[in-house]
């Protein structure tokens, strides 16, 4: 299938999701229009390697903090047109499609709340929710950033299904993490606060810093070489 090919070739990570496999949980949470367009694809693509090996030195260097919030805003654009890209590819087949934008929402869809790139990947299996509330794959980690094209074109023989969490009994974003906003519980509605997180990341702001900090990205055992023989030898 064409389509296929067109995410292989230019997607890091992609799975897809078949709604008909939850259809009754996901009209509960989200409503009826989740389900106008029944296959969710998503799109991961690797934020710039050398950018993310330097966040520990971000905290001191507001150049290198500023070089990755536009990494952050960037790889958000350059996924983007990987989705446009997508449903130009749907659209020549004859199907429709349509891309959620960064807040997990789209004017063709009246949806109760937002349907998050998180949320797609993981029914897609193609990832877990981490204690540190980022979509975490295998082979990257949290290191990627994410599209979902919405489509009617039937790709139920590609679909996957959610994965459970790999995290176990890590605790390595726990420990890093510099605004204390993550601690050791298996679910990640629990174990991360935005609160908390969003006061260091106020208080940088306040210090006259750029509003950065990646740490719980950076340290995932799942993308990083340096801590990944942790969980290789638990
Ligand atoms: S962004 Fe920083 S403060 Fe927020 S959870 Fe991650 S490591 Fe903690
Ligand atoms: S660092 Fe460990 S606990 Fe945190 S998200 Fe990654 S695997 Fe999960």
């Amino acid at each position: 299938m064409k389509v296929i090919g067109l995410l292989e070739e230019l997607s890091d990570v992609y799975g897809i999701a078949d709604f008909s496999k939850n259809e009754e949980e996901l009209i509960d949470m989200y409503g009826e229009d989740i389900c106008k367009y029944p296959y969710a694809i998503a799109i991961g693509h690797k934020m710039l390697e050398d950018i993310i090996e330097k966040i520990p030195l971000t905290y001191n260097n507001d150049k290198l903090a500023q070089e990755y919030l536009d990494e952050y805003f960037n790889s958000h654009n350059r996924v983007s047109v990987i989705a446009d890209k997508i449903i130009g590819c749907i659209e020549c087949e004859g199907y429709n499609a349509i891309k959620l934008d960064v807040s997990g929402t789209n004017s063709n869809l009246n949806l109760k709340m937002p349907f998050s790139n998180k949320a797609s990947a993981h029914l897609a299996g193609i990832g877990w929710l981490g204690k540190n509330n980022l979509l975490t794959t295998k082979e990257y980690g949290p290191r990627l950033t994410w599209a979902t094209v919405l489509t009617d074109m039937p790709l139920s023989n590609y679909a996957g299904s959610p994965m459970d969490s790999l995290c176990d009994d890590c605790v390595i974003c726990v420990n890093a993490c510099p605004g204390k906003a993550i601690v050791d519980l298996p679910d990640a509605k629990q174990s991360y606060s935005p609160v908390k997180c969003g006061e260091f990341l106020s208080n940088r702001k306040k210090e006259g810093h750029p509003v950065a900090c990646g740490m719980c990205l950076y340290i995932c055992p799942y993308g990083n070489e340096k801590t990944r023989k942790i969980i290789e030898n638990r």
